[in-house]
């Protein structure tokens, strides 16, 4: 293709990947993670925080505002009840702000972090300051992480509740800077500072090679996540020395010849497959490093695993951990969701990360 053609193609799918989010968000704001796949037709604040981000970063305020709000009256009664039960704040929610009736694993602190860092940023590139509910919310939500921070607790692919994630304190070490600047309050720096402490006390293994962060605290494996340490989450720069051997690591562990990413070795979710998000977000990594050329050939790569419609799943089996798990989770949940939000939003924000440099 040429250039003139693969530019054309690059502006339609970011055109298509704008339509995908927009028709996934429902009147109340929320964002469906996957509207087409069944179990995903909850909004997740993972999920719909990266996406807000996105909407963002391509000047889509109208609907990452929409999503905030949506998030401040769904927290402000959940904290309301959550005090009163003292139950555990619910990772995903139907429009309406209710949660559905199936099980789920729900004490899952990652999203509440990474949702204050993506408020915080909506806040800081519209000028528009959150209203005093807001405000109540931040706080409410900042003093109900201060207090669970270092509980073990599901990670961000909603597995291994008894181990304490790196990925999940870089999370909520961005919440609380973001609380701290929402709130004005310095307080929250404090937890934030004790936070990364803990994590770069506890959240590395050095082996043979190079310290690098871990899957979880005592593991000597890495996973992806692992790449939000820097971007966006700030714990560390691109350039630290144990992140750019994680990232060494993921690459070495976790990447296939063509560039796609697995979320970590044993993974075998629909056999674990190469996600399209986390390709987009290790391609931000190579950008900031200045390694552009590597972060075009892996957005060339998530391009690619678009279908003919534009849409883009949430991984591809063309490489699999182990291929016996793709039936048993197509008998069980039907084909891989798409297209998955978060697919395009990471699609969107890394060609927003490109444009702007
Ligand atoms: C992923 C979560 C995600 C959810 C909805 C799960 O399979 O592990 O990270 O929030 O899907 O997309």
């Amino acid at each position: 293709m040429t250039s003139v053609g693969s530019d054309l193609r690059r502006e339609l799918l970011r055109q298509h990947s704008i339509k995908v989010i927009r028709h996934g968000q429902t009147p109340e704001g929320a964002y469906l993670a996957a509207p087409s796949f069944p179990t995903y037709r909850y909004s997740w604040f993972r999920d719909g925080s990266f996406i807000a981000d996105a909407m963002d970063a391509n000047g889509l305020h109208d609907s990452a505002a929409a999503f905030h709000q949506w998030v401040v009256n769904v927290l402000e009664s959940e904290l309301a009840s959550v005090s009163a039960s003292g139950g555990v704040l619910h990772t995903r929610y139907l429009p309406d702000g209710t949660h559905g009736s199936e099980e789920w694993p729900n004490f899952q602190l990652d999203g509440f972090g990474t949702w204050l860092w993506a408020y915080a940023g909506h806040v800081a590139r519209t000028g528009h300051a959150p209203d005093s509910r807001g405000i109540a919310v931040v706080r409410g939500l900042a003093d109900h992480l201060a207090e669970r921070w270092s509980r073990p607790n599901f990670d961000c692919w909603e597995e291994h509740q008894r181990e304490v994630h790196p990925s999940t304190l870089g999370a909520l070490y961005a919440g609380f800077v973001a609380a701290a600047g929402l709130l004005g309050d310095r307080y929250y720096e404090g937890v934030a500072d004790s936070v990364r402490s803990y994590l770069l006390e506890h959240g590395t293994h050095a082996g043979d090679g190079d310290r690098h962060f871990t899957k979880h605290i005592g593991s000597d494996a890495v996973d992806a996540n692992l790449l939000w340490l820097a971007l966006p989450y700030g714990v560390v720069g691109v350039s630290d020395p144990v992140y750019l051997a994680t990232v060494d690591k993921v690459r070495r562990d976790l990447q296939d010849p063509g560039g796609g990413v697995h979320r970590y070795a044993q993974d075998t979710y629909y056999g674990g497959g190469s996600w399209l998000l986390l390709t987009a977000d290790l391609a931000q990594v190579h950008l900031a490093l200045g390694q552009r050329h590597e972060a075009e050939r892996l957005l060339a790569w998530v391009e690619a695993q678009a279908d003919p419609n534009g849409d883009m799943p949430e991984q591809v089996a063309t490489h699999v951990n182990d291929p016996d798990y793709v039936p048993h989770w197509e008998k069980t949940w039907g084909a891989s969701a798409k297209p998955l939000l978060w697919s395009h939003a990471a699609y969107l924000r890394l060609v927003a990360a490109l444009a702007s440099q």
